[in-house]
């Protein structure tokens, strides 16, 4: 049976298995999603999470729960090698192994850039996974606390300032849902 792979189950990975799921009879094909993650991040929530508006869950869909039929593999894709029709799997335990495929649907998705920014990777928090969505809000929430008992200064200030680093979509919802905490601090 003609095998087809995924690698990545997010937004592009985990739709294109769960259309095919549905397309495809069960003797046409095996699919096969890999991803270190059991979940898809629904990253238009991301800023919502930061902000504290909704629960990390909320931007989590479980793969397991909405892709009956795919084969699942949490684990990272290291090499794809085109011409053996292969893929090296780099599992969380265990030892690494190959797998073929006939047909491949690579969606690995984006990571976010710092760019020589100094200061940047030590620093700033991505906003790709729900992972850094929570680490932001409780950074947020850690420094107003810290804030709360201290006298106006620039110790307090610096607590209470939040830079974005980066104007796009992901920068402009993020500073407009933490915006909401401006009026409390
Ligand atoms: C804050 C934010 C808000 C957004 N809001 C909107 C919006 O309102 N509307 C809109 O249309 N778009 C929005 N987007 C963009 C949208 O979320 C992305 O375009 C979309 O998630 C991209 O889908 P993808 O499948 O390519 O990548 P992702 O959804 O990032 O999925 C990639 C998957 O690949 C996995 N992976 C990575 N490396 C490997 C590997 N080596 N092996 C196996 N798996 C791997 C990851 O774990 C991940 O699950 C937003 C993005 C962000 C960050």
């Amino acid at each position: 049976m003609r095998r087809i792979l995924v690698v990545g189950g997010g937004y592009a990975g985990f739709y294109t298995a769960w259309k095919l799921e549905k397309r495809l009879r069960r003797d046409e094909a095996e699919i096969v999603v890999i991803d270190p993650r059991p979940y898809m991040t629904y990253q238009p929530f991301l800023p919502e999470v930061a902000a504290g508006s909704i629960e990390a869950r909320h931007a989590a869909i479980s793969l397991r729960s909405h892709l009956k039929r795919a084969r699942l593999i949490h684990a990272a894709v290291t090499r794809i090698d085109h011409a053996s029709k292969t893929v090296s799997v780099l599992p969380q335990d265990g030892e690494p192994f190959e797998l073929g495929y006939d047909i491949i649907v690579v969606t690995a998705g984006a990571v976010t850039r710092t760019f020589p920014i100094p200061g940047i990777t030590e620093n700033a928090i991505g906003m790709k996974h729900v992972e850094e969505a929570v680490a932001i809000r409780d950074r947020l929430l850690d420094a107003f606390d810290r804030a709360s008992v201290l006298p106006p200064g620039p110790e307090r200030s610096r607590l209470l300032t939040v830079a974005f680093v980066g104007g796009g979509f992901s920068g402009v919802e993020g500073f407009g849902e933490t915006s909401r905490w401006r009026p409390r601090c």
